[in-house]
């Protein structure tokens, strides 16, 4: 078993490393927003990546820069330290990523042409909207949302919330997933459409917080209406039924990708909790010196370190035996990273007495990034469950 980066790997890592200390870092004490809209600074930020040739770096084959899961982790892992800028400076941010992957497997040429090369560009973003407020949307196939045929369109009507970079209004396309046959088996009712943003009937309603954070660093959550929303048949995606396929196939990816930022973002934690022990002095000696103390930061290397290795193992089968083979290991980690990493920003916030919770210090965001993916792309017991049952049915056999 080879545990070394490979020479490209190791390339692109200098490299990113190096913007890293250029340009995010010094960007984040002004980089915040009160609003929804992200802040102006990322333009430049953008033109910089691409200068630098960090751009699309999520993406295999053609479109994007080509590297593999396993080249692409690490990778990842550093853009996690600065999870609010550096991925959207380097076109890899959730759920353009993931829309991107949709596109270029299952897009037509047209919508290639008129989606997938802007997103590519980063000259616009896009969100996915799936989860609605009136049902439990963990189980996708209880969406209510309709897209019914009507001649040579598709006419598109429900609710839907928490539709990450739909509050940007650079976000100019929406993969909306509904129902076009309720009468088909469970899993071939659900299909997906491209809506453009300035639709008509197709209204935002309102920005979804997160912990109280408007997340409009990348683009904010929203709620949003469908009202008669009418859109040429050729925006369906793939097969009418093929919807549910579909959703499975771009949440490999997103959640691997998740998955590798969260170790950075629980590499920068330990970090600060690191430094913070050594300079804060209470009863007479460093906080460092204090056992409880030195419990968290050797459990959280520990555990970092247990994350980061099943993190490459199901991106080295992803790439050896596909997002199919790499199932459970897929769901393994999307369990175990958001909690881990949770546990150990609450630590490190827990070192720096109120200043954890504060604006001086990332961790505050950090810890909402890490808890929300315990929801985001499924809920940690929704995979458990599913696992759970792939675990079973090995046995069931016998019994
Ligand atoms: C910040 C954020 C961004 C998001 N971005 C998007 C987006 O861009 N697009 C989109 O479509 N959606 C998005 N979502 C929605 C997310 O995917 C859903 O919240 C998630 O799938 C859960 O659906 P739900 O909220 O309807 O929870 P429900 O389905 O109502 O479930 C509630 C809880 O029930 C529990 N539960 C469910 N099933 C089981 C079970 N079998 N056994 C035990 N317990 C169970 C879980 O704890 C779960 O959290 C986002 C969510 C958040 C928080």
């Amino acid at each position: 078993m080879d545990f070394e980066y490979d020479a490209k790997t190791e390339d692109y890592r200098k490299r990113l490393l190096a913007f890293m200390d250029e340009h995010v870092y010094p960007a984040e004490p002004t980089y915040h927003t009160d609003g929804w809209e992200p802040p102006a600074a990322l333009e430049g930020l953008k033109a910089a990546a691409k200068e630098a040739g960090l751009w699309n770096l999520f993406l295999p084959g053609d479109h994007g820069a080509g590297l593999t899961n396993l080249q692409y982790a690490p990778l990842a892992e550093i853009t996690g330290r600065s999870p609010a800028i550096a991925p959207a400076a380097l076109n890899c941010a959730a759920p353009d990523t993931g829309n991107m992957e949709v596109l270029a497997d299952f897009g037509t040429d047209e919508q290639k042409e008129r989606w997938l090369k802007p997103l590519l560009a980063g000259e616009i973003r896009s969100a996915f909207a799936m989860t609605e407020p009136q049902v439990a949307s963990s189980d996708a196939t209880n969406i209510g949302t309709r897209i019914d045929r009507d001649g040579d369109d598709y006419v598109i009507n429900g609710r839907k919330f928490y539709i990450s970079g739909a509050m940007n209004p650079n976000c100019k396309i929406f993969i909306v997933m509904g129902k076009t046959d309720v009468d088909a088996p469970r899993h071939l009712q659900q299909s997906q459409i491209l809506v453009p943003r300035d639709t008509p009937g197709l209204t935002i309603e309102r920005g979804m917080t997160v912990l109280g954070y408007t997340d409009g660093d990348h683009g904010g959550h929203a709620e949003m209406i469908f009202e008669n929303v009418r859109v040429p048949a050729t925006n369906l995606i793939g097969q009418e039924g093929g919807g549910f396929a579909i959703s499975q196939a771009r949440l490999g990816p997103g959640r691997i990708h998740h998955c590798m930022r969260l170790i950075g973002m629980a590499e920068r934690a330990l970090e600060l909790m690191c430094t913070r022990a050594l300079v804060r002095t209470p009863f007479g000696k460093p906080l460092a010196e204090q056992g409880v103390i030195q419990d968290w930061i050797a459990e959280s290397r520990v555990r970092i370190e247990q994350a980061r290795l099943l993190v490459l193992k199901a991106a080295w089968l992803m790439d050896t035996v596909g997002n199919r083979g790499a199932h459970t290991e897929i769901q393994s980690i999307k369990i175990v990273v958001p909690s881990t990493v949770e546990w150990i920003v609450d630590k490190a916030i827990q070192t720096h007495g109120a200043a954890g919770l504060g604006q001086d210090f990332p961790l505050a965001g950090l810890f909402a990034s890490a808890r929300m993916l315990r929801l985001a792309d499924g809920p940690d017991e929704v995979h458990k469950r599913s696992l759970a049952h792939r675990e079973l049915k090995r046995y069931r056999s016998h019994s």
